[in-house]
C-alpha cells in the first residue's frame, strides 16, 4: 500500500480511536451516575438496572472496537497494515474503506463469518 494510502487510513484509525476513547470514558461515567441516582421504588430499580446493562453491553462493544482500531495502527507501524492476516493477500480497498481496521480480506472474512477459519 502506498504511503498516500497509509495516512489516510491512519488519520481515519486516529479520529475513530479518539472517538471510542470518549464513549468508553462517557459511558462509565454514566454507569456510575446511575449508580449514585437514588432510587426509591421497585419500578425505578427496575429501569436503573436495565440502563446499566446496555450501558455496559455498549461499552464492551466500544472496547472490542477500540482493540481492533489499536491493532491495526500497530500492523502499520510494522507495515503490514492493509494485509489479510489470513492468506496475506492486500486486503480491498473498498472494504479498508468500510472498516479501516480490517483484519481480514473479504472472502477470509465471509469463511470467519460461517467458522470455516
Ligand atoms: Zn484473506
Amino acid at each position: 500500500m502506498d504511503k498516500k494510502k497509509v495516512e489516510y487510513f491512519k488519520k481515519r484509525l486516529l479520529a475513530k480511536q479518539e472517538e471510542l476513547l470518549r464513549l468508553v470514558s462517557k459511558s462509565e461515567q454514566d454507569g456510575r451516575e446511575a449508580d449514585e441516582e437514588a432510587t426509591q421504588d421497585i419500578a425505578d430499580k427496575a429501569s436503573n438496572s436495565y440502563t446499566k446493562e446496555f450501558l455496559f453491553h455498549q461499552s464492551d462493544e466500544n472496547r472490542r472496537l477500540l482493540q481492533f482500531v489499536s491493532e491495526a495502527l500497530d500492523r502499520m507501524k510494522m507495515g503490514t497494515y492493509g494485509q489479510c492476516s489470513e492468506c496475506e493477500q492486500e486486503v480491498q480497498q473498498k472494504r479498508l474503506e468500510a472498516v479501516p481496521w480490517a483484519r481480514h480480506c473479504i472472502e477470509c472474512q465471509e469463511k470467519q463469518d460461517q467458522g470455516l477459519l
